[in-house]
């Protein structure tokens, strides 16, 4: 299984430090786990930045279906 991974480092709004610091930004794929009737599982791409300030990691889901 291949892992793309990439990173960057990137200045960004910090919730947690009020103010924009730097960030180190990456895109997991993430396994999600859908409690219905079928348990499905699929696999979503999440970009994941970390601030290296507070290391407050903050993963946002990139397909919002
Ligand atoms: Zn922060």
């Amino acid at each position: 299984m291949a892992t793309t991974e990439d990173s960057a480092d990137l200045t960004e709004e910090c919730d947690e430090c009020g103010q924009q610091t730097p960030h180190d930004v990456s895109v997991e794929i993430l396994t999600e786990s859908r409690k219905r009737e079928n348990a499905e599982f699929s696999r979503e791409p999440y970009r994941v930045s970390e601030c290296l300030v507070c290391n407050t990691t903050t993963k946002l889901r990139m397909n919002n279906a």
